[in-house]
């Protein structure tokens, strides 16, 4: 089937347009600055054409016009008519606990993501302007919302409970949901297929981006993962702290005189390993200084390493074992030499990297020995493919 994925930011706009069966991309694309002027960037790989153009995007309905008027374009469209799109994935943020799988959207479904709000307050109102935006211009075409938190709905209670009062859980739904389920989904389904499809399997799968997350998968289901009720938990990212003892709040709010609201803006974009360096959030940058001898972008790349360490360590205790390690994403997918650090010490646990095996980018790859108990795998993660499979069965059922 011909799908259309689209990921709706509140200010930009992504799309994939691919076919379901075949994985091939017809076009993708981004529409950026909606709300403020617009801009279209769109992609045909086939003809390795790419068209850009500042178009009028005063809200997500014109964002999503532009698409279908690039997709059917004479000069760099794919299809004639809007109708060869059989069905629109759309990307949700927050599903809360109502969504353990993707799901056809109707009013009761838009209902339910709109409860979702409170928890996914940035990103939810977007994802819903993209559904509407669709809805209004395609009425006729199927619709199907993918969320980011339904894979990690299969955590038992005890790795979805915050030890607070219960009450927080029962009456606002306070608890670990976790995020970046569908390319979690995605890769750890690959692992268990380059394991050769055992009855029984244990995978960790590392999600090493901008934004990071891990997730311990037993059987192909989720059992636990280390963002939280929002993505700002776990380990150090981008410019995310990840965990943090929360006296520091209180603490640096009394000093400073910040509000939460400057405080949170602090913990999500200032920190991590922009945080700690002072030099960059991209890795590729950190590691050009640290080679240069800055200690601080040093220090942010250990930190970052000792802390996704300690988490596989803690994933392969609560698993009691783990038969594969998969890194993806930006960072897992390029960075050779921080996957060979993250692993570096794990030895004891049967994990062995091949140095020459890992000297690898972007491309599904064993990158473990051959000696190696636990199996290191490298999967380029692909977030629009499953969305586009997940709306492709819920519309052919
Ligand atoms: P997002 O979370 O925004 O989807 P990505 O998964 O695309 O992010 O990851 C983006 C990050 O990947 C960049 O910020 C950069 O740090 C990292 N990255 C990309 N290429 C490399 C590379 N060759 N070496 C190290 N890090 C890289």
């Amino acid at each position: 089937m011909k799908i259309l994925v689209i990921n709706a930011g509140s200010s930009s706009l992504k799309y994939q347009f691919m076919d379901s069966d075949t994985h091939e991309v017809f076009a993708k694309g981004l529409c950026e600055r909606i709300g403020i002027d617009g801009r279209l960037t769109h992609k045909v790989p086939a003809k390795d054409q790419k068209f850009e153009a500042e178009i009028p995007m005063p809200t997500h309905g014109e964002a999503i016009q532009s698409v279908l008027d690039a997709l059917t374009s004479p000069e760099h469209g794919v299809v004639k008519d809007v109708s060869e799109i059989d069905a629109v994935g759309h990307r949700v943020l927050h599903g809360g606990m109502a969504f353990t799988e993707s799901c056809i959207i109707d009013d009761a479904c838009i209902a339910a993501i709109e409860e979702c709000i409170p928890l996914g307050p940035l990103h939810n109102p977007a994802n819903l302007m993209g559904i509407r935006a669709c809805q209004a211009i395609m009425p006729n075409t199927p619709q199907v919302a993918v969320f980011d938190t339904a894979f990690h709905m299969s955590m038992p209670e005890k790795a979805y409970t915050y030890a607070i009062p219960y009450e927080y859980y029962e009456k606002d739904k306070v608890r670990r949901y976790g995020f970046h389920g569908t390319s979690h989904r995605y890769v750890s389904a690959r692992a268990i297929d380059m394991l050769g499809n055992p009855a029984h399997s244990k995978v960790i799968t590392c999600h090493l981006g901008n934004g990071s997350s891990l997730a311990a998968v037993v059987d192909g289901k989720c059992v636990d993962t280390t963002m939280g009720l929002g993505p700002l938990a776990g380990f150090a990212m981008g410019t995310r702290s990840g965990d943090i003892d929360a006296t520091i709040m209180e603490y640096l709010m009394g000093r400073y005189g910040y509000d939460i609201k400057e405080m949170l803006n602090i913990l999500n974009k200032k920190s991590g390993v922009l945080g700690i360096s002072g030099v960059s959030s991209d890795f590729r940058d950190l590691e050009a200084a640290a080679k240069e001898g800055n200690h601080r972008a040093q220090l942010a790349l250990d930190v970052f390493e000792y802390q996704v360490r300690k988490f596989i360590g803690s994933y392969a205790a609560a698993m009691g074992g783990v038969d594969a390690i998969v890194f993806t994403a930006g960072v897992g997918e390029n960075s050779a030499s921080m996957r060979q650090n993250i692993v570096a010490g794990l030895e004891y646990m049967g994990v062995k990297m091949d140095p020459e095996a890992n000297n690898v980018r972007g491309k599904e790859t064993v990158i473990s020995a051959a000696d190696s108990k636990v199996k290191i795998l490298l999967i380029p993660t692909d977030e629009e493919l499953m969305i586009a499979q997940d709306t492709a069965e819920l519309v052919k059922k």
